[in-house]
């Protein structure tokens, strides 16, 4: 299908340090590119399987074989042993990426539920609103599962949204200390990104294969298929305990907790202005981003105060740390669309859409966020419970 295929492969030199220390970098060519560069002798790298996966058929996920003849000719990138750096800065672009894949993949899930929930017809609303059997979608659960789906999915769209601005701000802002500041504020969101938002798309996913009742599990709805795809997201490129671990580490022990707790401070501004607007959702979000925000200083007190005594409690709570911070992180950004569609509405702009952002904005606070203080407790409080039982008891 293509003239060459380049692939970009880590292997050590010989007498490279022990560990990741001793990684290097290479381009290795299928075809090694004459000095004119015409498509010259094959080199020794061949494909000797495509792998049978649970989803993501499209992609082809490939065994490759290397030197198996004579040995394949690699091409150095940069210096020898600095490799996994390098490896780094497509692995941090790349985290980011799945977690769109994760969001990408909850809308197309979310739409299509919605359309066959409008579609299908089965009992009779208990209201008694229709005299018969009616479309699906009048059923409360229904519309909980639907608006699940789709406050999950905005929420994670507008957090990833957030994160870009910051990545554009620590890039391009004339601020050096702000240039600093988004930087951090850019590396605090990537786990949550990448962590929250594919656990996300997986529960959106299976959410509309259950809106689907017994269609979603035939294949010729298409439900099925965003499951399976879906899943794969919180395992490539660093599992979702591997971004926990990264959240816990690095964004937040390393620097004491500081980015963590001055995302609370801006969470707490937030809720001062849904207050002042006083309107029931923005009285609702306020007073969920409250127990969010105070269940996230406590997870980040216990994170600061026991890493280097007691790093087996700490990350037995490392994923609900993360499920926690990107719910919340999630909340908030919806908090401030809830701000904003209010005073458009106001304006007389577009109703219909900002009546709903901020519908399910109130959905989120009282469906969603109400998850936070419970994965707080898990953190707090729960480390006991998993350190205790040994490995041999298994
Ligand atoms: C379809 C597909 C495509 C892929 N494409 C690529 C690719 O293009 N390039 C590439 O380089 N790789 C690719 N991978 C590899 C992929 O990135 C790894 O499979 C993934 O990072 C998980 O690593 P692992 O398989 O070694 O699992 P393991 O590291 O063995 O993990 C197994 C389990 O243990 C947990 N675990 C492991 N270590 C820790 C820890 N320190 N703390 C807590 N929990 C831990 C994990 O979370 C996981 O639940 C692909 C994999 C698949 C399935």
């Amino acid at each position: 299908m293509a003239e060459n295929i380049v692939h970009l492969v880590l292997a050590r030199v010989a007498g490279a340090p022990e560990g990741v220390k001793g990684i290097s970098l290479f381009v290795v060519p299928k075809f090694l590119v004459g000095a004119d560069g015409s498509p010259g002798v094959r080199n020794d790298v061949h494909c000797v399987s495509i792998e049978h996966k649970l989803g993501i058929k499209a992609s082809p996920t490939a065994v490759l074989q290397f030197g198996d003849n004579d040995g394949a000719v690699g091409f150095l990138v940069g210096e020898e042993n600095r490799g996994l750096e390098y490896m780094f800065i497509m692995m941090n672009a790349a985290r980011y990426a799945v977690g769109l894949q994760g969001i990408a993949v909850a809308e197309r899930a979310y739409q299509l539920a919605a359309a066959y929930a409008k579609e299908r017809v089965q009992g009779r609303p208990v209201d008694g609103s229709l005299p018969g059997a009616g479309p699906i979608i009048h059923h409360p659960d229904v519309k909980r599962m639907l608006l699940t789906m789709r406050a999950m999915t905005e929420g994670c769209r507008a957090l990833a949204l957030a994160a870009a601005a910051e990545y554009d701000h620590a890039h391009a802002h004339p601020d050096a200390a702000q240039r600093k500041r988004s930087q951090a504020a850019y590396e605090f969101l990537v786990p949550l990104v990448k962590g929250f938002s594919t656990e996300m798309s997986l529960e959106v996913a299976s959410l509309g294969v259950q809106v689907h009742g017994g269609m979603g599990f035939i294949e010729e709805t298409g439900a099925a298929q965003y499951l399976r795809d879906a899943k794969i997201l919180s395992i490539y490129e660093g599992t979702t305990a591997i971004q926990a671990n990264d959240l816990v580490g690095r964004k937040t022990a390393r620097d004491g907790g500081a980015v963590a707790r001055s995302f609370a401070a801006q969470i707490e501004a937030t809720e001062d202005a849904l207050r002042s607007s006083g309107s029931a959702a923005a009285l609702a979000m306020a007073r969920r981003l409250g127990e969010g925000r105070q269940a996230l200083l406590d997870v980040v007190a216990f994170v600061v105060e026991r890493f280097r005594a007691e790093p087996n409690a700490v990350f037995a709570g490392s994923v609900p740390y993360l499920l926690l911070a990107g719910n919340l992180a999630a909340g908030w950004q919806l908090a401030r669309a809830l701000l904003v569609a209010e005073r458009k509405l106001a304006a007389g702009e577009d109703a219909a859409f900002m009546r709903a952002k901020i519908a399910v904005a109130r959905f989120y606070a009282e469906h969603v966020l109400t998850r936070v203080p419970g994965l707080r407790h898990s953190v707090v409080d729960g480390a006991a419970a998993v350190t205790g039982l040994p490995a041999e008891m298994f």
